[in-house]
């Protein structure tokens, strides 16, 4: 019995909604802690941090968008092309084969043994599979990727934008940046056991880009602050 569990294909999506928060919580926690420190009335940094959970989360809508269209473009021309080369170039398309499994080993009798059993099966996926390293078609979703990343980056601007809503002023930066500290550990932590990772290192290495994104945030808004 192979008992061993291996986890890189699992929840792809959970994961996704994960990184999702987390770049909600840092952004828009920053945000407020940045526009706080600047002595900002209580009224402008809620406002602020409305725009930046808005803007954020159509921003990674667009960002997720683009991208998942176009490596979706992507692949259809690559499958197009790779269609056209096997209907046009059969011989020559099956020896790159046998040259692709040579290459990793196998002897040339095999190879080509492997090549026309797997041709004669599928030409196309094989090739796609050993050239292209398209596994299965995608079936990307580019709408639904969209969507998702711009919920999940509202839904980690949330608990900021909340405490900038109901916090009085002198309570504000304290309570977020220990509010956001305390999620970012958890989502850090979250994200490392579904990746079957070290909790610990996880959760340090969010929680850690979280404080310096704050930390900066609060000098430059000093800064400004003193300025302006
Ligand atoms: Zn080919």
């Amino acid at each position: 019995m192979h008992g061993e569990r291996h986890r890189t294909d699992r929840i792809g999506w959970l994961r996704a909604a994960v990184l999702g928060a987390n770049d909600g919580l840092i952004s828009t926690g920053s945000l407020v802690v940045g526009v706080a420190s600047a002595g900002a009335q209580e009224t402008a940094v809620l406002l602020a941090a409305v725009a930046g959970l808005v803007s954020g989360a159509l921003s990674m809508a667009a960002g997720e968008y683009v991208s998942v269209s176009s490596q979706a473009d992507t692949e259809r021309a690559d499958l197009a092309k790779e269609r056209r080369e096997l209907a046009t170039y059969p011989e020559a398309e099956r020896i790159e084969l046998i040259r692709i499994y040579t290459g990793r080993g196998l002897s040339p009798d095999v190879a080509t043994q492997v090549a026309d059993q797997l041709t004669a099966k599928d030409a196309l996926g094989t090739h796609a599979r050993e050239e292209l390293g398209i596994h299965e078609t995608m079936q990307a979703r580019p709408l639904q990727a969209a969507v998702a990343s711009a919920a999940s980056f509202a839904l980690g601007a949330t608990p900021p934008t909340l405490l900038a809503a109901i916090l009085p002023a002198r309570m504000l930066t304290l309570g977020v940046v220990g509010v956001s500290l305390g999620l970012l550990l958890v989502l850090g932590g979250v994200a490392a056991s579904l990746g079957g990772a070290s909790i610990p290192r996880g959760a340090l290495r969010v929680g850690g880009w979280g404080a310096a994104a704050m930390g900066v945030t609060a000098v430059a808004g000093k800064i400004f602050g003193a300025v302006v």
